[in-house]
C-alpha cells in the first residue's frame, strides 16, 4: 500500500559502516539513535547485527521496548517521566538524567526489580535544553554526592546535548568543559565514570578534523547514520547514501489546469493565506499523501523535473509539466527525506513500510 516508507537495507548497512568507521577512529563507542524511524523492528535487527554498534538509543521508552530483546544495550535519551520509571528500569540498561527526584524514583524501582540501573548525568553546555548548567558547579557536585548515596543506581557517565534547542555547534572549546568536569569528578569521588557522551550527529565532524577532545568517548548518532548527513554544517558524510530511506506516494489525479486558484482568496485548510505563483496552465498531479502522513517542507521528489506545489491533510499537489517521464494515474513518485520528513512519515499510522533486501 501507498504511501510507504522504503528502507533499502543494503544502503542502510553502508551508512552504518561509514559512520561507525569514523566514530571508531575517534575512539568513541557508538549509540545508534532509532527515534527518527520509530524504532522499526527490521531496522533494529540490522543494527543489532552490526559489530561496531555498541548501544541502541531512543528518546521514547515505547520504542526501546520494541527491541530490548535484541543483543545490544539500550539507552533512554529523554529524561524519564515519573510514570515511566518502572518501564525504564525494565527495558533500558541506561537512562539520561538531570533531576534528583527522578533518579531517586529510578533507584526505588531498581531495588524493587533487583537491578542496578545506570545513568548518564546530563550537563548543559549552553544549548539550553536538558542538563545541569555547567557554570553551576556546586549543583553538579551536590547531585553527584546524592547519586552516590543510592544503592541501585550507578553513575555511568556524563553527557551533553547540543545543536538541538539552541543550535549551538559542538567545538573543542565547549566539549573540553565536559571532559575536564569528568576528570575532576573521577578524582574527587574516586569514580570510574566510564562514559563521556559528546553529543549527536553534530559532533561527528570534529573527529575528521582531529578536534574532538580526548576524553569524549561516546557519540549518539541518528541523522548522520540514517540520512548520511552530519548536522553541524549539513555536509554529506562520504560513503553514505541520502536515499537509504525514501517515501513513495501514488498519483490519483492528473489534469491540466491553471496554476492560480480562481475567485477571492481566503484561508487554506490550515488557516493560512497562501500566495500562488502564476505558471500558466500546468499539468497537476494529485498524490494520495498529505500532512497527516508527511512533512511537505522536508521531502523532495527524486525526479528533478517535478516539484511540490502544496498539500492539504490528505492530498499533495505537484507540478509535473516539465517532467521527461510521461506520468500516468497510478504511477508512484519517490521522495528523499530530510529529518522532519522522515520523523513524520515514520510516526504516521497511515504510512506503510517496505524493505529492499539487496
Ligand atoms: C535525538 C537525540 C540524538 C540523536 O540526534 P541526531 O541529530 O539525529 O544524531 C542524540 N541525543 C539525544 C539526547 C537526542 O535526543
Amino acid at each position: 500500500m501507498y504511501p510507504r516508507l522504503v528502507f533499502d537495507l543494503k544502503k542502510v548497512k553502508q551508512n552504518l559502516d561509514a559512520v561507525s568507521r569514523i566514530v571508531k577512529k575517534g575512539n568513541c563507542s557508538l549509540m545508534i539513535v532509532t527515534k527518527s524511524f520509530c524504532a522499526d523492528r527490521r531496522m533494529a535487527e540490522l543494527i543489532a547485527d552490526h559489530p561496531q554498534v555498541d548501544y541502541f538509543a531512543d528518546s521514547r521508552i515505547q520504542n526501546i521496548k520494541n527491541y530490548h530483546d535484541l543483543p545490544k544495550e539500550t539507552v533512554l535519551l529523554r529524561l524519564p517521566q515519573h510514570e515511566e520509571v518502572s518501564e525504564v528500569v525494565r527495558y533500558a540498561d541506561i537512562s539520561f538524567n538531570s533531576e534528583l527526584t527522578t533518579i531517586q524514583l529510578l533507584n526505588d524501582e531498581a531495588v524493587k526489580q533487583g537491578k542496578t540501573h545506570r545513568i548518564v548525568l546530563m550537563i548543559d553546555l549552553g544549548d539550553l535544553r536538558e542538563g545541569i548548567f555547567y557554570q553551576n558547579r556546586d549543583a553538579i557536585d551536590e547531585m553527584v554526592e546524592e547519586i552516590l548515596k543510592l544503592s541501585n543506581i550507578q553513575l555511568f557517565g556524563l553527557g551533553v546535548n547540543l545543536t538541538c534547542y539552541g543550535a549551538i555547534i559542538p567545538k573543542h572549546d565547549n566539549l573540553s568543559i565536559l571532559t575536564q568536569l569528568a576528570k575532576e569528578i573521577r578524582e574527587k569521588y574516586d569514580l570510574e565514570l566510564p562514559v563521556v557522551s559528546g553529543g549527536n550527529s553534530s559532533s561527528l565532524y570534529l573527529i575528521e578534523k582531529g578536534e574532538l577532545p580526548e576524553g569524549i568517548n561516546n557519540l549518539r548518532l541518528g541523522e548522520a547514520f540514517i540520512l548520511g548527513k552530519e548536522t553541524a554544517y549539513g555536509e554529506r558524510i562520504p560513503g553514505t547514501n541520502a536515499d537509504a530511506v525514501t517515501l513513495e506516494a501514488q498519483i490519483i489525479e492528473l489534469k491540466t489546469k491553471p496554476s492560480l486558484p480562481i475567485g477571492e482568496i481566503g484561508m487554506d485548510a490550515f488557516g493560512m493565506s497562501p500566495v500562488y505563483e502564476d505558471r500558466g496552465n500546468i499539468k497537476r498531479a494529485i498524490l494520495a499523501i498529505g500532512k497527516q502522513d508527511a512533512d511537505v517542507d522536508n521531502m523532495r521528489p527524486k525526479d528533478p523535473d517535478i516539484d511540490i506545489l502544496g498539500a492539504s491533510s490528505d492530498h499533495l499537489i505537484m507540478d509535473v509539466t516539465r517532467a521527461k517521464k510521461e506520468y500516468q494515474v497510478g504511477d508512484v513518485i519517490s521522495f528523499t527525506l530530510a529529518y522532519g520528513g522522515l520523523l513524520k512519515a515514520a510516526t504516521s499510522n497511515y504510512v506503510d513500510r517496505a524493505y529492499i533486501k539487496d
